[in-house]
This record gives C-alpha cells, sequence and structure tokens, in this order.
C-alpha cells in the first residue's frame, strides 16, 4: 500500500451484524468482516482480531469511525460517552463500546462515535445520492425506524440524538379496518405503524412475500409520507433517503413520492420528489462506507 495514505478503520454496529472495515478511501475497502452481533465481550474480541490482522497486513490504523445501533451516547462531553444506553438487546445496556474497543487496540487511535443512521447519511453525502448536499435525512424502515441527520454538513446530535421512529402518527390503520401498532411505548409512532415487524403483524405475512398490489404498500406509503412531511416541516431538509429492508419493495419509493405530494398541499418549495425523496445510493453500504467516512474526517 501507499504507505504515506492514512490507514481508516470503521465499524458498523448494528443490532443484528457487525461489520468491520479498514481502507485508504472509505468507498473502498482493503479487507472487510462481517459477524453477528453476540455478547459485547465477543462481539469486541472479534472487532478486535480482526483490527490487528488487518493492521499486520496494512499497517497502523490511523483513525476509526463507529456507526452503532442505538440509542447511545455520542456526546463527546458527557461521561458517558461512547456507551450503549437503554437497548432491550441483551448484555448491551450501559456497555462502554468506545472504551473496549480502545483497550483493545495497543495503539492510541482517534475514534468517531456516532449512530449507525447518522454515520450512513455521512456515507450517502460523501459517496452515495447526497452528494453535495449540506442538510440530509437518512432514514431506515427495516425492524426499527430510525433516522440520521446531516446539519450543514455535520452529523445533528440534540440532547441525545433524534428518534425519529417514534415521530406520533394519525391512526390511518381504521380505514383498512386493521389497528396494529408494535411499539410497547407509544400507542401510534411511526415505527408502531410502519416497521417492518408492523407490516407483519398487520397482514400476516413478511413484507417481502405481500404482492406488489397489496393494500399493505398503500397503507405503508402513507405512514412514510406522514414521516417525511413531518421532517420537512420541522427540519427543512436538502433530501431526505429513505432506505432499510423494507424499501427493498418494488415500487414503495414511488407511493412515497406520491402521497407526499398529496400531503404536502402545494405548500413547500421542494426540489423534484425523485431528487427530494430517494433510497440511498449505496444501499446495505451506506453504513459501513459512512464509519469509514467518520474516520476520514477526524484526520
Ligand atoms: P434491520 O433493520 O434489522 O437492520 P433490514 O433493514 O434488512 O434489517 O430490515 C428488515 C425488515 O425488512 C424485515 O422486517 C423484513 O420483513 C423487511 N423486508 C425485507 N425485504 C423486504 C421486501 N422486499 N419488502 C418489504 N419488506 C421487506
Ligand atoms: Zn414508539
Amino acid at each position: 500500500m501507499e504507505s504515506n495514505t492514512p490507514l481508516l478503520a470503521g465499524i458498523e454496529a448494528g443490532g443484528t451484524k457487525y461489520v468491520c472495515a479498514v481502507a485508504q478511501t472509505p468507498s473502498e475497502p482493503l479487507m472487510e468482516a462481517r459477524f453477528p452481533t453476540g455478547s459485547p465481550e465477543d462481539t469486541v474480541r472479534q472487532a478486535i482480531e480482526f483490527f490487528r490482522e488487518a493492521m499486520a497486513n496494512y499497517g497502523p490504523i490511523r483513525a476509526m469511525g463507529i456507526g452503532t445501533f442505538g440509542p447511545a451516547d455520542i456526546n463527546p462531553r458527557s461521561p458517558g460517552y461512547g456507551g450503549i444506553l437503554t437497548t432491550p438487546k441483551e448484555g448491551w445496556a450501559g456497555f462502554n463500546l468506545v472504551n473496549a474497543i480502545r483497550e483493545g487496540l495497543d495503539e492510541p487511535v482517534p475514534i468517531a462515535f456516532e449512530t449507525d443512521v447518522n454515520a450512513a447519511a455521512i456515507g450517502e453525502a460523501e459517496f452515495g445520492a447526497g452528494i453535495h448536499l449540506r442538510n440530509l435525512c437518512y432514514v431506515t424502515v427495516g425492524t426499527g425506524i430510525g433516522g440520521g441527520f446531516l446539519h450543514d454538513g455535520l452529523p445533528l446530535h440534540g440532547r441525545m440524538h433524534p428518534e425519529i421512529g417514534h415521530m406520533m402518527m394519525p391512526d390511518l390503520d381504521a380505514e383498512y379496518g386493521k389497528n396494529t401498532n408494535v411499539c410497547p411505548f407509544h400507542e401510534s409512532c411511526l415505527e408502531g405503524r410502519a416497521s417492518g415487524p408492523a407490516i407483519e403483524a398487520r397482514w400476516e405475512a413478511a413484507g417481502g412475500d405481500l404482492p406488489e398490489d397489496h393494500p399493505a404498500w398503500d397503507l405503508e406509503a402513507k405512514y412514510l409520507a406522514l414521516g417525511a412531511i413531518n421532517l420537512t416541516a420541522a427540519w427543512s431538509p436538502d433530501a431526505i433517503l429513505i432506505g432499510g429492508g423494507v424499501m427493498q419493495q418494488y415500487g414503495l419509493i414511488d407511493r412515497v413520492r406520491r402521497e407526499f405530494e398529496t400531503l404536502a398541499g402545494g405548500y413547500w418549495s421542494l426540489p423534484p420528489l425523485e431528487l427530494y425523496l430517494q433510497t440511498p445510493a449505496l444501499d446495505q453500504r451506506a453504513g459501513i462506507v459512512g464509519a469509514l467516512s467518520l474516520a476520514r474526517r477526524l484526520l
């Protein structure tokens, strides 16, 4: 390798799987590993093994970016910085991921710690569908619903970090003779109504098994369009990228655009909806490319 190009490390720390990579250019990993997320100790041990091997091959790591499932303490001024907060995922609540990784590496390495969705937003802004956009929202619709934000080019935090999956939703289920909500905390929130498990609970079939013309997609598009409208009203992004497993459903993004147009009532002057509401260009790669981009931003 070119010895003067610093080696970057990235971790996409998902609730289901971990992806670790090293690269000189974030979009082109030199080496990558993925493994299921187990106990914190096991998972960190596997990550450290990977990075040790990578360093043996490519030399010292100069910076690392981590995009984690949440909620997580991403405030560098907080005493609990680097920790995973109130997750139901066994063993992880209260676990300080950044400290554990730091201790595992022999050399001190600067580490950027962000939510997985903020990392994905950065990946898309640097290499994907959000290039040159300063205010970008990345929404994932999968097992849960989360959103990351780049605000004037920088990841948006707030007191903790936004949790757009729990924005309140009107009950559109009734219109379809249903009443499905899978969020244990709220009567009617976006995640409770529109996540993959919500679709499955409502229609008694996984999203991937429901045909394109099933009423499920009409209702799903309405909830997601309401979410996008609320984001537009509250924060005025340049674009909203909507990804995650559920968005693999063919034609769903077009339905969301149509519903958005109806709901928006012509109020906002926005870019063409094909640009304003898009699926991510990096697809499943946004998280790891974003984690590596976070590392590069530290240099
Ligand atoms: P996670 O959120 O756990 O990282 P994904 O983003 O892959 O995982 O989302 C998983 C969810 O996506 C599941 O609820 C699954 O049923 C749903 N899903 C997967 N493929 C499709 C599809 N083609 N159409 C609709 N939903 C799908
Ligand atoms: Zn909720």
